[in-house]
């Protein structure tokens, strides 16, 4: 159900575990970066939480992004993919979206790049910002790069001029204690500190940890964390 009303105190409750979190690791809140993931949920709670303070907003589906974005058109807020992309949706994608948060295939990539450089549509920008999706447990296997292909795939990506690689981007398996998510935080900052000596270029976003794990992978590094539940409400219920 949607806890429509209850956005800005589920928002404040969110804020506090994001601070709390990030002082237990010596780090500063503000450089976290709450994501809000607002699929499923129609978008007058985008409203809501764009009243209360959220900037950065996820949707997972380009076409349900579609049906969405134009009643919320008007808001001043960066759109994040962060559901798989299919290569035949690349072209959309890169229309309505400003980042592309789950790339994992070099032939995605070319299309978004492609479509990066027609530059038009909603979130026209010269460069297309865009995060690598790791897979880091085989037991998740719906998408991400393999570990042992992610150095091709950031190599093949740094030469398209159109895009602009910032990070990577996780999604563990879902533990019920979020203490055993730790060790998939702190590999997933492993291989960013590798790619950026590979690359020879600064990755600094990490983009992980959801609803029930967020404080452990901020205090693995995380820079975005990816909220829906405990902003928004349960979805489908
Ligand atoms: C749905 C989703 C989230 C948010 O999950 P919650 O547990 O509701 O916070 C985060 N990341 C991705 C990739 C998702 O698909």
């Amino acid at each position: 159900m949607t806890q429509s009303g209850r956005i800005p105190a589920n928002l404040a409750s969110v804020r506090e575990r994001i601070e709390r979190a990030a002082r237990r690791a010596g780090r500063r809140p503000e450089e976290v970066t709450l994501v809000g993931v607002s699929k499923t949920f129609p978008a007058e709670c985008i409203r809501e939480a764009h009243a209360a303070g959220v900037r950065h907003f996820g949707e997972n589906r380009v076409q349900e992004w579609e049906s969405k974005r134009e009643h919320v058109a008007d808001l001043g807020a960066t759109w994040h993919l962060i559901g798989h992309l299919q290569s035949n949706k690349a072209a959309r994608a890169a229309r309505w979206f400003h980042s592309i948060d789950s790339v994992d295939d070099l032939a995605v990539a070319r299309k978004l790049d492609r479509a990066a450089s027609e530059a038009s549509g909603a979130c026209a920008r010269k460069r297309l910002r865009l995060l690598i999706e790791v897979r880091l447990a085989e037991e998740v296997a719906k998408s991400g790069v393999r570990e042992a292909e992610l150095a091709a795939l950031g190599e093949g990506i740094v030469t398209l001029p159109h895009l602009d690689l910032r990070g990577l981007m996780c999604l563990p398996p879902f533990f019920e204690y979020p203490e055993r998510a730790r060790p998939y935080f702190r590999r997933l900052c492993e291989l960013r500190d590798l790619l950026e000596k590979r690359l020879g270029r600064g990755l600094p976003v990490l983009s992980m940890g959801m609803s029930h794990d967020f404080e452990a992978a901020i205090e693995e590094g995380a820079t975005e964390v990816r909220v829906g539940t405990a902003l928004f409400g349960m979805r489908g219920g």
